[in-house]
């Protein structure tokens, strides 16, 4: 039989079976994934086959097998060097609360968490929330975003989670897909969950709350089924989120208009920071490439300096 797992502790997973129950699994001895180092093998978003004990009434079962993964996403241990905790698997779109005010979202921490996504290829959804809060220069800062954001292919969405305001157009987004959920505290997370389905706002509540208290490095991920097929994944932390190992060479990369027109630099492993007849540098002086876009590159390409 085969599952979905929708919890890990790290010890017993949370199942979903493909004939509806729910059902926790211990894993059978040690099950590695092929070309995997991880402290946990089974994530979030995993589909697995298991064997369900067949002592009747019982809701256990063992793993024994974890099928072929269509992406993931890694964050290094912090305890054993080389080794990596999967947050999870299978993921079908990343997608960002942002809000204006109370609290600001910088557009560095968006550039940062998009360049995240795009690394691990996962497709994003960039949600600007509160909009009910908003007067004409919000509208007008808004428009300023999706021209920056729409054209490298991130879908931008304004909603206003406390009136239900184009959650019906979000829905659409989240229907029959893996969403990974993230955002900074206070930009409406729970609310807007709860607005889609009220019956699994605690959870989420309880979960961000934990995180927001800095003790994440063992906690896990939690995927919640919003409706039959649509499932949301509440990353324990932002930070949890973050670019796994990434060499100055790659970052450009990650930045689809920069990726774009990176091979007509002059030299083939141009930073774009300083080198003549970069590409880059020429988008970012003649409008093509965003000013606020090249400011994230910079800060993060500092920080990836920095780190090595
Ligand atoms: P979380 O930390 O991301 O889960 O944020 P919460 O859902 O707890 O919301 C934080 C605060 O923002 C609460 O006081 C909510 O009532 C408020 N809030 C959430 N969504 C909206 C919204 O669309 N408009 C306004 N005005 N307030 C909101
Ligand atoms: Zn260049």
């Amino acid at each position: 039989m085969e599952g979905l797992v929708i919890k890990s502790t790290g010890l017993w997973y949370r199942i979903l079976t493909d004939d509806g129950r729910s059902i926790n699994a211990r894993l059978k001895g040690k099950l590695k994934l092929e070309g995997y180092k991880t402290n946990n093998p089974v994530a979030v978003g995993d589909r697995v086959a298991f064997m369900p004990d067949t002592t009747e009434s019982s809701d256990q079962g063992i793993i024994t097998e974890i099928l072929p993964r269509k992406n993931h996403i890694i964050r290094k241990s912090v305890h054993k060097t080389g080794h990596a905790h999967v947050i999870a698997a299978n993921i079908d779109q990343a997608m960002l609360i942002a809000t204006l005010s109370h609290p600001r979202t910088s557009l560095g921490f968006i550039d940062r968490f998009l360049a995240a996504a795009e690394s691990f290829r996962i497709p994003q959804i960039l949600v600007f929330n509160k909009s009910d809060l908003w007067g004409k220069a919000e509208e007008s800062l808004i428009q300023e975003l999706k021209e920056i954001y729409q054209p490298i292919d991130v879908v931008c969405l304004t909603i206003s989670a406390l009136e239900k305001q184009g959650l019906e157009i979000l829905k659409e987004k989240l229907a029959n897909r893996i969403t990974l959920l993230s955002g900074h505290s206070g930009v409406g997370k729970s609310t807007l969950v709860n607005a889609l389905d009220p019956e699994i706002k605690q959870a989420v509540k309880e979960i961000s709350d934990f995180a927001d208290k800095g003790v994440h490095t063992t906690t896990f991920a939690e995927m919640f089924e919003i409706s039959p097929g649509s499932y949301l994944i509440d990353t324990p932390g932002i930070k949890e989120f973050g670019l796994f190992a990434t060499g100055l060479e790659e970052l450009s990369d990650y930045f689809p208009e920069m990726r774009a027109i990176r091979n007509q630099c002059k030299f083939h492993n141009c930073t774009h920071l300083h080198e003549p007849g970069c590409a880059v540098l020429a988008a970012v002086e003649n409008g093509a490439i965003a000013p606020s876009r090249y400011e994230s590159y910079l800060s993060m390409a500092e920080n990836q300096d920095n780190r090595r």
